[in-house]
């Protein structure tokens, strides 16, 4: 696998000052070690089991498939764990690793909230300090969200530089962690950042495809022809691709938001519509202008609102091995409502890109073909969104 020192082919790397690297370095040799220790694999699977919820189930979809008339198609239902969404694993494992380096307090970037509360939740359980930095525009759109983070104990910090979203949060944190290193894991959220963090996550993700693995084993016999799930930095997709890589016949399709259309400025399909270039401490494909500037990027999703993508999604898309798609606003919303008439199901909106792809693709294949879709989240959180988008206020 062209993977070492952190690189991804040309991707990956440590872009980052001088004043970080003792950290990233303390960060790698910790994981190095403790990957392979018994007793941090015991208490890690003892979480992901007892508190979050796994396995999560992978559920036949015997209505959708029925209705679209091709492919077999499996849910994987990362939805089903606590606090609602595939982010909890990487937040478990990671604060579990900073709990063993003697770190006593977490600090996060958070977009809309999601990675947010999943952190000061991990922070709650395992009794550490933690606060959140999160763009001054999400904090008002996500007001709920940051209720919860200071419910459950944390410190939620508006980030009002740049646009006050994501991206600007993301770089607050850095420069908060730079400042404060010896008592502090900065958790990242996803598959992205300098290198360890875009192994670390995908190794605490790669959970989703090794029980995806073995349930579709047990009912199957085989493996699937198709996994497939959204991409924001990609960390629920490299979760779901990982331990299929060597396996080349099944298919890995990565769905990106592509907001208002990729010939449009309104959007967030990094591959489709990105140039390669270095930020936030990587090189990977992203959104820019024509000055070779982060571009502003926008999706109905704030999940998949990120103008970049993981360094070894780049990778996987240039030796051709996964494929990403673009898929629009409108799509996305009706595959939300059609999961949720169909099978009662209401999923997130960013997994809603997946499955809005998987509607395209199963009526044209084979019946004995077999599509497993990731259900990153649930969609609880989106349903006023949705109802806006369809001209209806519900709290009117
Ligand atoms: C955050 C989030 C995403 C996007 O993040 P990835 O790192 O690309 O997985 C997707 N779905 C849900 C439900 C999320 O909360």
């Amino acid at each position: 696998m062209a993977e070492s020192k952190g690189r991804f082919g040309v991707h990956g790397g440590q872009y980052i000052p001088e004043t970080l690297m003792n950290a990233v370095i303390e960060l790698e040799e910790a994981y190095n070690y403790y990957k392979d220790d018994p007793q941090f694999n015991k208490e890690l699977t003892e979480l992901f089991n007892e508190y979050a919820g796994r396995p999560s189930r992978l559920y036949y979809a015997e209505r959708m498939t029925k209705d679209l008339g091709g492919a077999k198609i499996y849910l994987k239902r990362e939805d089903l764990n606590h606090t609602g969404a595939h982010k909890i694993n990487n937040v478990l494992g990671q604060a579990l690793l900073a709990k063993k380096m003697g770190k006593t307090r977490l600090i996060a970037e958070t977009g809309a909230g999601q990675h947010g509360v999943a952190t000061a939740t991990a922070a709650a359980l395992l009794g550490m300090e933690c606060v959140v930095y999160m763009g001054i525009e999400d904090t008002k759109r996500q007001a709920l969200n940051v209720y919860r983070m200071k419910l459950l104990g944390s410190d939620v910090v508006p980030v009002e530089s740049g646009t006050g979203t994501l991206k600007d949060a993301v770089s607050e944190t850095m420069r908060e962690w730079t400042g404060r290193i010896a008592d502090t894991h900065y958790c990242l959220g996803s598959v992205m950042g300098p290198h360890p963090f875009p192994t670390i996550v995908r190794d605490f993700q790669a959970v989703i495809s090794k029980e995806i693995r073995e349930q579709m084993l047990e009912k199957e016999g085989r493996l699937p022809d198709v996994v497939m799930a959204c991409v924001g930095g990609g960390s629920n997709a490299i979760g779901t691709f990982y331990n299929f890589i060597e396996d080349k016949d099944v298919r890995l399709i990565g769905c990106e938001a592509a907001g208002r259309g990729i010939d449009t400025f309104e959007t967030a399909a990094t591959v489709s519509t990105g140039r390669m270039g270095i930020f936030h401490g990587m090189k990977s494909y992203f959104c820019q202008d024509e000055y070779g500037q982060i571009a502003p990027v926008y999706s109905i999703s704030a999940g998949l609102d990120y103008p970049g993508i993981g360094p070894e999604h780049a990778w996987l898309h240039d030796i051709g091995r996964a494929e990403y798609v673009p898929v629009t606003d409108d799509e996305a919303v009706e595959a939300f409502e059609y999961l949720s008439r169909t099978e009662g199901i209401i999923p997130a909106i960013e997994s809603a890109h997946a499955l809005a792809y998987a509607m395209k693709i199963a009526p044209d294949m084979d019946k004995e073909k077999l599509i497993v879709i990731t259900v990153s989240g649930r969609g609880d959180k989106d349903c006023a969104a949705i109802a806006r988008y369809r001209g209806e206020d519900i709290y009117d």
